[in-house]
């Protein structure tokens, strides 16, 4: 049946961001009426520790119980196309994604699709090898109808004001899940830690004990400050982490110019 509003529920940051704004909006009308989660290729693509079956059934169930906490219909699809067509999945995820709202288009009039970046960080460069989620609003405008308008939600904001907007729903600090190692959050690997750090700078970590080992955190965050700055040093406007730097810096100014020092 037309009419559905829908999104994705991989339960990271974007994807609670784009929930938790469409859920119960001013516009009731385009409220959410199913959530989806699609494997054609991320799971696969994405992670390397533990076992790609394991993760991909904690994959799904944390979708099915966030589903359940919204009182929403989830809608599961799985494609074998990339282990038919290899392909690098940086470059295609967006294009991938299409195929799976596609796949559905029968029910959707509105598909939110989360975004990765803010326009502040919208870039047609070297379009043919980057991340295609660098002109996704581009991208998903293309590829809306009359029938089926896909949005790119979120772009408003930068990652910050998203941990902002989700760090006091309680479904989001019970189920978020950014690690790109584990099915559970490892703490440790590039998502987590800029996800930790970007916590700590919005002073929320201690909402978010349910999914990190914040104690482990709080006592490595010497070595998380150490991998920020050596971060930033190297690319001083990193959508992740420039704004998590400038207000962790604001509030450790010691220890980050101590490090400075000690790199000069
Ligand atoms: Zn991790």
């Amino acid at each position: 049946m037309w009419g559905g509003v829908g999104t994705g529920i991989s339960c990271g940051v974007d994807s609670f961001y784009a929930v938790l704004k469409h859920f119960n909006s001013v516009y009731p009308s385009r409220n959410l009426t199913h959530l989806c989660i699609f494997n054609n290729g991320s799971i696969n693509s994405c992670y390397g520790v533990e076992n790609i079956p394991y993760i991909k059934q904690k994959v799904f169930e944390r979708a099915e119980a966030v589903a359940k906490e919204f009182n929403l219909p989830l809608l599961k699809l799985e494609s074998n196309f990339q282990d038919v067509v290899p392909q690098s999945h940086l470059r295609t995820h967006t294009y991938m994604d299409a195929l799976a709202i596609y796949s559905l288009q029968k029910l959707w009039r509105t598909y939110y699709y989360s975004s990765t970046y803010s326009f502040a960080d919208f870039s047609l460069q070297k379009n043919f090898d980057n991340d295609p989620a660098h002109f996704e609003p581009l991208l998903w405008d293309c590829f809306s109808t009359s029938k089926l308008k896909i949005i790119s939600s979120g772009s408003e904001g930068d990652r910050n004001d998203k941990v902002d907007f989700i760090a006091d729903n309680p479904i989001a600090q019970k189920y978020l899940h950014v690690c790109l190692k584990k099915a559970t959050n490892c703490g440790w690997c590039p998502k987590c830690l800029r996800t930790l750090l970007a916590l700590d700078a919005a002073n929320k970590l201690d909402n978010f004990r349910e999914c990190f080992n914040i104690d482990a955190y709080l006592k490595a965050r010497n070595k998380a400050f150490v991998y920020l700055y050596n971060t930033i040093k190297k690319e001083p406007d990193q959508p992740f982490f420039a704004k998590t730097y400038k207000i962790l810096y604001e509030r450790h100014k010691n220890f980050f110019d101590n490090l400075s020092s000690k790199n000069k």
